[in-house]
């Protein structure tokens, strides 16, 4: 499978920051990856989704329970299990599977962990963990999203019922998923105002929008949700009234380590599926290996993935002990997606014309990354929260 040439291999991260149990987690998720997600993941990307068997597939392994607690059914892995779970899921050349079995796993479900009452784990949980029931976080609407206080989709408490209404767009597992975990207005505008909501797919005046067709990502589903006098029990607000913005920042730091950690896994195999290449490709009676300019930029680029990795690794121990870990978040959601679409662009450029059809895993990871760069906190977003920060 890709990644087996293991470029960092000889920088022994693993044994560095990982107990026993990551180092076992990684040892499951490659022979998953390599058994289960590779070979079926090109008929997920022409469906344009990860099946929902795939998804109690893992269920079934345990795999989606990682980042929650034990007394609640999860592996309690820490954030150093998330970040190899990210990792290998997107180890795979497939950013897809990552982003879509990501946001079931960390970007939404989670906040049921971090705030849901008793009856609402109770409710939903077993079968999220179980991967019979898809979950998704529907934040982004048309008029607003890297500005969350912009954020309009109207609560509106109806007695013991809250109404919805709005669209929300660019939402991952928007047609698979059967709970959304959605931010809505209740109060006055500007971060204070926003509560958070568990909506079940049966919810009346639920609807699935427009389905957009991505550049990469090709297995993750995307679409519109749209809210229409959609009536829901008041029990199904997650945490109090006006509690919604800062749910959404406690899970910050460690979404953005699971997204840095997705560039990694696509960065470690572009550049293994490179070296690779380059170490056997006939050119100029050698290998492209031969040529200086080749080398010297893949061992640039290594040095740096390297550098980055490591950092990422000591962030999520960091995390794991009870540090503050905002800054590190921040900075390394800022610099690895940017690394990893500087590596899949040089991916590209070494395997020539190989790299640009679509047929192998590199010019997929070249689409695949791109989007690390823009979502949960776009680049530029990142960089002001760091320097915010420091
Ligand atoms: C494939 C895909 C999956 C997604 N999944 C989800 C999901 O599951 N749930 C969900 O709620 N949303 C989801 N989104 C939405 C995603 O989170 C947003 O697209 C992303 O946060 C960027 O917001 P935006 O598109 O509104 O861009 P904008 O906020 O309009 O920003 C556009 C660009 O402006 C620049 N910019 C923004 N703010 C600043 C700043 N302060 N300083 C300097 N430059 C800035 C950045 O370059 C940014 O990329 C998804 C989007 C896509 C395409």
């Amino acid at each position: 499978m890709p990644g087996d040439n293991g470029i960092l291999a000889a920088l022994d991260l693993d044994r560095t920051f990982l107990a026993e149990e990551h180092r076992s987690l990684r040892d499951l998720l490659r022979l998953v990856v390599a058994r289960d997600v590779v070979p079926a993941a090109p008929e997920w990307e022409r469906q344009r989704r990860v099946p929902p068997g795939a998804f109690t597939h893992l269920g079934d392994l345990g795999l989606l329970g990682l980042s929650f607690p034990t007394r609640l059914g999860g592996g309690e892995a820490g954030v150093r299990g998330a970040v190899v779970f990210h990792e290998e899921l997107a180890r795979s050349t497939f950013g897809g599977v990552a982003s879509s079995v990501g946001t079931h796993t960390d970007f939404s479900a989670l906040h049921l962990a971090r705030a849901g009452s008793a009856a609402q784990v109770d409710r939903w949980l077993p079968a999220i963990l179980a991967g019979r029931t898809v979950a998704a976080l529907a934040v982004t609407e048309p008029e607003a999203s890297s500005d969350l206080t912009r954020l309009g989709l109207r609560a509106r408490r109806d007695g013991d019922a809250y109404v919805l209404n709005g669209t929300k767009t660019f939402i991952t597992n928007a047609n698979l998923a059967d709970l959304f975990f959605v931010v809505a207005r209740t109060g006055d505008t500007g971060r204070h105002g926003l509560s958070l909501f568990a909506v079940e797919r049966s919810a009346p005046g639920l609807a699935n929008g427009r389905t957009f067709d991505k550049s990469g990502w090709h297995c993750a589903d995307t679409g519109e949700l749209v809210l229409t006098d959609c009536r829901i029990p008041v029990a199904h607000r997650i945490g109090p009234e006006g509690a919604g913005f800062g749910l959404l920042m406690r899970g910050l730091d460690h979404e953005r380590l699971c997204l840095a950690a997705q560039a990694v896994g696509l960065a470690e195999a572009a550049l293994d599926a490179t070296v690779g290449w380059a170490r056997t490709r006939p050119a100029y009676g050698g290998v492209l290996w031969d040529k200086q300019a080749v080398r010297h930029r893949i061992a640039d680029l290594v040095g740096r993935l390297a550098a980055g990795k490591t950092l990422l690794y000591h962030a999520a121990a960091q995390l794991d002990r009870g540090a503050d870990g905002r800054v590190f978040a921040a900075l390394l959601k800022a610099q690895l997606p940017e690394l990893a679409n500087e590596i899949a662009y040089a991916a590209v450029q070494f395997h020539g014309g190989a790299g640009f059809v679509r047929e192998g895993p590199v010019e997929r990871i070249s689409r695949d990354a791109r989007f690390l760069a823009i979502g949960g906190g776009a680049t530029e977003v990142m960089r002001d929260e760091v320097a915010r920060l420091i």
